[in-house]
């Protein structure tokens, strides 16, 4: 391995895991519930009804939430995402976001929606100081959508996304998981919106992962069959990111556009040298890689120590199993296998 330091360490720059990235991002999936059966997200038996989830005691009150965002901050995390599940649906949730932007030292939250509660919750967000939101949205056909989320919602989702842009929310990203065969055809009217709305669409690699995935190697479609198929509407210019723009790489389609295109490569060109991320699942547990199965249980260490120290180390723990790199590829070639964590507890 090759070690700079012997440890995680919270510097006077922040929190640097082993292998010198910096680690700034915190992910909470606030519950595993949704109110949609997405393809990709649950099995063919979930999408009938009976989503297994987890009991009210297992996920961490908004209390030990809030503490543990407390310490993690106090450490160098600067950047917040709520996620789930659908994180709208859990009970009392502005209470909590409410709480949540009144830490210290918190200055940028952000949230990851089915945008299915947007048109009710954008205003309360933004009266709370959210305003830059990821609004999941895989086709813009109606019964399409209704046949990847497995909830007639097309309607809904596109009235939050015109609610959130008339309150002036910003940036407001569009994710579009892109898979061959189910919506790969719909890939160049999501580019345009990008020319007449000012969001950010953004298409993401099909990744396997979850035991209730479809993933298979034909759905999966990359990063560059995804612009070449743009590049034919037009230049793509590249655009300079910011500080908290994350993995994806962003341009502009034409020099008239309003809004941008980014693209996440998690697969054909993985980011693991500068990923910044730790994972707060919904069971309470902390994540270090998306693709990578090893975890620290946050929740019983709160549970037998809830003192800041506790959750102090426990968050070093989970930057010290950050592995280098997600290594998916080797995996896939030796086992066909996926990993095995479900996109509705870790949350994206
Ligand atoms: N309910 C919220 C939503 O729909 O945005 C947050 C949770 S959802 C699990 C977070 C994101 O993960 C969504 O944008 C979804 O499309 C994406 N996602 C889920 N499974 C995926 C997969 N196998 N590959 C790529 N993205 C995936």
């Amino acid at each position: 391995m090759n070690h700079k330091n012997a440890s995680p360490l919270p510097t006077e720059n922040g929190l640097i895991d082993l292998f010198s990235r910096p680690i700034s991002y915190l992910r909470l999936s606030l519950t595993d519930r949704c109110n949609l059966r997405c393809m990709y997200c649950v099995t063919e038996e979930e999408a009938s009804g009976c989503l297994a989830k987890l009991s009210h005691g297992d996920l961490l009150t908004y209390e030990e939430l809030l503490h543990v965002v407390r310490v993690a901050v106090a450490m160098g995390i600067g950047k917040v995402r709520l996620t789930g599940g659908e994180p709208l649906v859990r009970r009392h949730v502005m209470r909590f976001i409410g709480e949540l932007t009144r830490i210290p030292g918190l200055d940028d939250i952000r949230i990851t929606t089915n945008g299915v509660l947007l048109e009710q919750f954008g205003p309360q967000l933004q009266a709370a100081g959210v305003t830059k939101v990821n609004i999941s949205l895989d086709s813009l056909r109606a019964e399409r959508v209704a046949a990847i989320t497995g909830v007639d919602c097309f309607d809904r989702v596109w009235r939050g996304v015109e609610t959130v842009l008339a309150l002036g929310f910003s940036p407001v990203k569009l994710n579009m998981v892109a898979m061959r065969h189910i919506n790969d055809d719909e890939i160049v009217d999501f580019a345009r919106l990008s020319q007449r709305l000012p969001v950010q669409v953004r298409f993401i690699e099909f990744m396997p992962i979850g035991q209730s995935s479809r993933w298979t190697a034909d759905t999966f479609i990359g990063t560059d069959e995804i612009m070449a198929r743009i590049s034919a509407l037009g230049d793509l210019f590249p655009l300079e990111k910011g500080r908290h723009d994350g993995p994806a790489k962003v341009y502009r389609l034409g020099e008239d556009a309003v809004g941008t295109l980014g693209f996440i490569s998690p697969i054909s060109h993985h980011f693991c040298s500068r990923c910044n991320r730790l994972r707060l699942t919904s069971a309470g547990t902390l994540r270090s890689c998306l693709l990578h199965d090893a975890e620290v249980d946050l929740r019983a260490v709160l549970r037998r120590d809830p003192s800041d120290e506790a959750i102090r180390q426990a968050l070093l723990a989970a930057i010290r199993n950050k592995p280098q790199g997600h290594q998916l590829e080797e995996r896939l070639r030796q086992s066909g296998g996926d990993c095995h964590g479900r996109m509705s507890r870790i949350g994206g």
